[in-house]
């Protein structure tokens, strides 16, 4: 068999939103339109097709990134022969969750991003659209929501103009406005698009209503000069008075897209039916196919040295694994892109990642509410594979026999923290499942016990994150859990090194115990490189263990007693109750005795050395520091950063944008708690900010106290 549709018609993308924009819903007639979901769902009736996990139909966001397939053509062919396959990749839209956007981004090759047209451009529009100008990913706009009362295009456009993007540009002009907003002047074509029949799916081209002519002239002509711009050879031209034809334009707006130097601006009302139709013309018209885009990097495992791969069917296989998600009817989906070479089910395939070696099942293709299965699945598509065990988000699969590690996504720290408690006794053993099951979907969610308490600990990216973790464990795995209060997720480890023995002897009467070491502990020296961190970079996991044992002085069948209770004790935290980290420890002598020795008395020796040796080592608690970003009118400027500043923050750089002035700092993630509400009243609501983790830090030392205090009097 061979690939069924040939690369250059196939475009793989997703759509990219604020929040409420309207993302689920264009999705939605996305699937209608293209005729794969034949009863619209709308999602205020909780019916959507895309959603399938339960509480994103109740919160009315995306959270997990599937992939839909369907199939579209340009809606004025009138044969197939230029049918495109889509592959939606699904993509959230909330800031807890930028993990999925970046993963997102990685495998698509083009994105529309919506907007508002009440709104314009909101906060989060500008997080993405940065990770999206981080990534080059071509992207086209659509200004939804033209029916709502208060919608404005030209100023939704403006603002795309003033915060995102100066080469934007109109290729609509819509024909009415708020709950009056009608049809579409198409700039580029000069048609009046109008929509009828079952939720507008009919769409008829034809002449622009005189009325409406002057405007639409006026307003091609300012779509044609920012055309021009993109291009010095067209632009020579146009001074000269040369005038293009459509398909000229058409070309010049497809290779500017491309290049990431321009967007063309596209709008309508999904929920009114009104313009979804002519963004997947657009999709087909400007977005990428996986041949328009850079070869995807990688490294040899072999060798260590960059490597490419072409980017077709006849080159060795390589895939990255972008998602894992549970699937109702198959237990657990393996979402993949295919970058060169192709994979058969059945056969065996290598993960290059965890060097191993897996056998592929099945392959599906996602429909909206069916699967296909399917034999092959060729360069540049997207599927899903079924029966993976060890593969996980980021792994690159290949052929065994020409190895390849594609750039990975880099996944962000969980730091914040929650107690989790099943409601009745009887559900702990089904929470504990429902959790594991969770954490493998998502590699930012983690889970943990409180070896003292024996309390479960959750942790991840934010608030809402283990919020919606709880919802779904409830709703899928039917495990009601109450829950603590958040908590920054401190760690601690040492700034010094020290010597320290522990002795755990008793031997009054009967058989005694005897377990005695010497360990010497330093930090982890991260600037030279080891097994599996490369240098300089610091994981605040991390734990070494050294046996320098010589001469028996602690038998060998101890040994792994020893390494067992200073990892417990690690886990379990030395000064504060947090888990410590990034600590080597080299156990250099001890002794025993021939009857009362034991596992447990070396062990309980292990633990005491080791409180012994991080008190003199220089114990410090580290705290989660975040990359803060703030967008604000010039006049609050002042405020913000004295504020920031007051929070221990450090200001980092500071920014023009439009009449904005956006501030960079760095600022521990304990001083951010309801910094949303502190900062709409510092500033009248007009400033926006977002945030992500940097790194760890240590604590100064009056606040480490109080943190201690504050935990060991819990
Ligand atoms: P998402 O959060 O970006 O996925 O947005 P949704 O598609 O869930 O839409 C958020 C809300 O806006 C829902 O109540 C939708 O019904 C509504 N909505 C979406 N598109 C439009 C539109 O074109 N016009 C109007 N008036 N409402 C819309």
């Amino acid at each position: 068999m061979a690939r069924d549709y040939p690369l250059n018609r196939v475009r793989n993308f997703g759509i990219i939103a604020h929040i409420d924009a309207g993302k689920t819903t264009t999705s939605e007639r996305v699937l209608f339109y293209t005729g794969v979901s034949h009863k619209i769902g709308e999602v205020h009736e909780g019916a959507t097709v895309m959603d399938w996990m339960e509480q994103e139909r109740e919160r009315g966001i995306t959270i997990a990134s599937a992939a839909t397939t369907c199939f579209w053509k340009p809606s004025l062919d009138k044969d197939d022969s230029r049918k495109m396959r889509f592959n939606l990749i699904d993509t959230p839209g909330h800031i807890d969750f930028t993990i999925e956007v970046k993963r997102s981004l990685r495998v698509l090759d083009g994105a529309v991003v919506v907007f508002d047209g009440v709104a314009g451009v909101e906060p989060q529009s500008e997080t993405n659209w940065r990770y999206a100008s981080d990534g080059n990913v071509p992207r086209i706009c659509f200004i939804n929501k033209l029916d709502r009362m208060g919608a404005n295009y030209d100023k939704a456009f403006q603002s795309i103009l003033d915060r995102l993007s100066k080469n934007a540009a109109q290729m609509h002009m819509p024909i009415g406005a708020e709950d009056q907003f009608d049809s579409i002047i198409d700039l580029l074509t000069m048609k009046h698009v109008t929509f009828s029949g079952d939720k507008g799916k009919d769409m008829t081209h034809s002449e622009i209503p005189a009325e409406y002519l002057d405007e639409a002239k006026t307003r091609r002509a300012a779509m044609v000069e920012k055309i021009v711009e993109t291009d010095d050879e067209m632009m020579t031209k146009f001074l000269e008075g040369k005038e293009f034809t459509v398909e000229e334009l058409r070309a010049a707006v497809r290779k500017a897209v491309i290049d990431s130097k321009f967007h063309p601006v596209f709008c309508g009302s999904a929920l009114k039916n009104r313009g979804v139709q002519l963004v997947l013309d657009a999709v087909i018209d400007y977005l990428p196919s996986p041949l328009d885009i850079p070869l995807p990097k990688g490294l040899s495992p072999l060798t260590g040295e960059a490597i490419t791969r072409d980017v077709s069917d006849t080159a060795p296989f390589s895939a990255l694994a972008f998602k894992i998600q549970s699937d109702p009817f198959v237990g657990s989906l393996t979402y993949f892109r295919v970058y060169s070479g192709m994979v058969t089910a059945g056969s065996y395939i290598y993960n290059a990642s965890k060097d191993k070696k897996e056998r592929i099942g099945r392959i599906v293709r996602m429909h909206a509410n069916d699967r296909e299965e399917v034999k092959e699945v060729y360069a540049g598509e997207i599927a899903a594979a079924v029966g993976l065990k060890d593969t996980t988000t980021s792994d690159t699969l290949c052929d065994e026999a020409d190895p390849i590690i594609l750039e990975r996504i880099v996944i962000p720290e969980s730091v914040i923290s929650m107690r989790v408690e099943p409601k009745t006794k009887a559900d702990q053993e089904k929470m504990g499942m429902a959790l594991s099951r969770l954490a493998q979907e998502d590699p930012t969610f983690r889970v943990m016990s409180d070896p003292e308490t024996n309390e479960t600990i959750i942790s991840g990216m934010g608030e809402l994150h283990l919020d919606i973790i709880v919802d779904r464990m409830k709703r899928e795995f039917n495990v009601d859990a109450n829950t603590g209060k958040p908590q920054v997720a401190y760690r601690e480890t040492i700034q010094g090194s020290a010597e320290a023995e522990g002795k755990h002897i008793k031997q009054s009467g009967g058989r005694g115990q005897y377990g005695h070491i010497r360990i010497r502990v330093r930090p982890i020296d991260y600037s030279v490189a080891t097994e599996d961190l490369p240098k300089n970079t610091k994981r605040y996991d991390h734990f070494e263990f050294v046996n320098a044992i010589k001469g028996g002085s602690v038998p060998q069948e101890f040994i792994p007693a020893v390494e067992k209770g200073l990892k417990e004790t690690m886990d379990r935290g030395v000064i504060a109750g947090f888990k410590m980290v990034d600590l080597s420890v080299e156990l250099y002598d001890g002794s025993y005795h021939d009857v009362d020795s034991s596992e447990i008395a070396f062990k309980l020796a292990a633990s005491m050395a080791l409180k012994e040796a991080v008190d003199r080592a220089k114990p410090t608690i580290l705290e989660p520091i975040m990359r803060v970003e703030v967008v604000t009118p010039d006049k609050f400027y002042g405020d913000v950063t004295g504020n920031l500043s007051s929070k221990r923050g450090q200001i980092e750089g500071m920014d023009e944008r439009g009449l904005d002035k956006v501030v960079k700092a760095l600022v521990p993630l304990s001083e951010m708690f309801g910094y949303a509400t502190g900062l709409r009243s510092m500033t009248e609501g007009r400033a926006t900010f977002t945030m992500e983790f940097a790194k760890y830090d240590a604590v100064p030392a009056n606040l480490a106290k109080e943190i201690a205090e504050a935990r060991n009097g819990k």
